[in-house]
């Protein structure tokens, strides 16, 4: 029984990337099989009881739950403690959050890794707001040089006492660079500790979680923080984020978070905890599918010719591919097929429209359970040079495949790839 109607040509395009795939797929299986002995262990570790499900109302006080959640977060991604609450908002909320909580007035952060995600740049620079800028933190950034850390201009731009944070984005966002894997940043934490031993090093680990063995903390970094509706969220938890890393760093945050005082002791968890617990359960299980199905994109469309980032059997520091389809309509059809071949909203065509913080029209293609939530499979562009898509997500591989190959055979029935 079909279900789908792929022509013969795509289908046996697709067979031969699965076959270029295996090798990736096994090292990526390795992985999850890895993290998934990972979280496991943690759950027996921190005796996790059906209790814990039981959310708080109100101010939330020995909120059992949420303080089990967190030391099971703590322990899964090597930090001394965590703060993971469905009160924060967004991935930037919970940035902001670390950058308000550990910065004072007087105090200059570096970031390391060029222009951070686009989300950040009114948090840090946005004027009357009250940004970074507004409170008199001063947040420099260092270009890369050949799509890595410039550690000579880094080296000096960390010298002083007011330096107090080296911060770094792990994953790509909307450029092109790779991805930094937790080898590189290794390397480079240990690099510029030297040069500066006092400033604490704070990771934006969007996307990478679960993605290697190792986390960041495991390797030098003080703090790192992410959303719930990327990948340790599992495609379950239904908002939120998280922050890992040294306990005094985190106490620090916590008063922002809530208040100075109070901190991490209050915070309802309301009826969320479950969904949380299960979704970081999940987790391994779901970058798994994301990255087998990212893998498998970029071998494809490097077969039918296109350029990919990073290459399909490049090691993966994220689950995020992009690829280069070279023109508007291409754009548009990818995405349209995306959306038409997910589980909600199939039938909404994507159309481009203005985004706050874009120069040009962007399209997105998301047809997710949880809104925005990019850990299910979800694609955008801006319709700009170089005409790139950004993919990411797939809850499992066989959902994920059908989505790409929905997009590529969308593109080939609008007669803008021939196979
Ligand atoms: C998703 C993301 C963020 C935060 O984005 P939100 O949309 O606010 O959740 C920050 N940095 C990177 C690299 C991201 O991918």
């Amino acid at each position: 029984m079909e279900f789908f109607k792929f022509d013969d040509r795509l289908l046996e395009k697709a067979r031969q990337a699965e076959e270029m795939c295996k090798e990736s797929f096994l090292e990526i299986e390795v992985i999850a099989d890895f993290n998934m002995q990972k979280v496991l262990s943690a759950f027996i570790e921190c005796k996790v009881s059906d209790v814990h499900f039981k959310g708080t109302t109100g101010y939330g006080y020995g909120d059992m739950g949420r303080e089990k959640l967190e030391e099971i977060f703590a322990k899964i991604f090597g930090g001394e403690d965590a703060l993971v609450r469905h009160s924060f908002a967004s991935g930037t909320h919970t940035i902001a959050t670390v950058l308000f909580g550990l910065l004072r007035t007087g105090d200059k952060a570096v970031c390391v890794t060029g222009m951070p995600y686009d989300t950040l740049h009114d948090v840090i620079w946005g004027r009357g707001k009250g940004s970074l800028e507004d409170y008199g933190i001063s947040f420099q950034t260092v270009p890369l040089v050949d799509d890595g850390i410039d550690f000579s201009a880094c080296e000096k731009a960390i010298l002083g006492d007011d330096v107090k944070m080296i911060y770094f984005q792990r994953s790509r966002g909307y450029q092109l660079r790779p991805s930094y894997t937790v080898d590189y940043l290794k390397n480079a934490i240990i690099r510029l500790k030297k040069a500066n031993p006092n400033a604490f090093i704070v990771i934006d680990n969007c996307y990478g979680e679960l993605c290697e063995k190792l986390e960041p903390t495991e390797v030098g970094a003080d703090i790192i923080v992410g959303s719930l509706i990327k990948n340790p969220g599992g495609g379950i938890a239904k908002n939120g984020g998280y922050i890992v890393g040294k306990a005094a760093l985190i106490e620090q945050c916590s008063y922002r978070l809530t208040t100075p005082g109070t901190g991490k002791d209050i915070g309802a968890s309301l009826d969320e905890l479950r969904e949380m617990y299960l979704g970081i359960f999940h987790a391994p299980m779901a970058v798994c599918g994301a990255l087998k199905t990212s893998v498998f994109a970029n071998a494809l469309f490097e077969l039918l010719g296109f350029e990919c980032f990073p290459k399909f059997n490049e090691k993966r520091a994220d689950i995020i591919s992009a690829i280069k389809l070279g023109g508007e309509k291409e754009l548009i059809a990818f995405c349209r097929g995306i959306q038409a071949g997910s589980p909600i909203d199939s039938y909404a065509i994507p159309e481009p429209g203005d985004m706050p913080g874009y120069d040009s029209q962007v399209i997105m293609a998301a047809g997710a359970f949880t809104m925005g939530a990019s850990i299910e499979l979800s694609a955008d562009a801006p319709l700009r040079e170089p005409f790139a898509v950004w993919v990411q997500g797939g809850l499992n591989y066989s959902v994920g495949k059908i989505g790409i190959l929905n997009a590529t055979q969308t593109m080939i029935d609008e007669n803008l790839l021939k196979i």
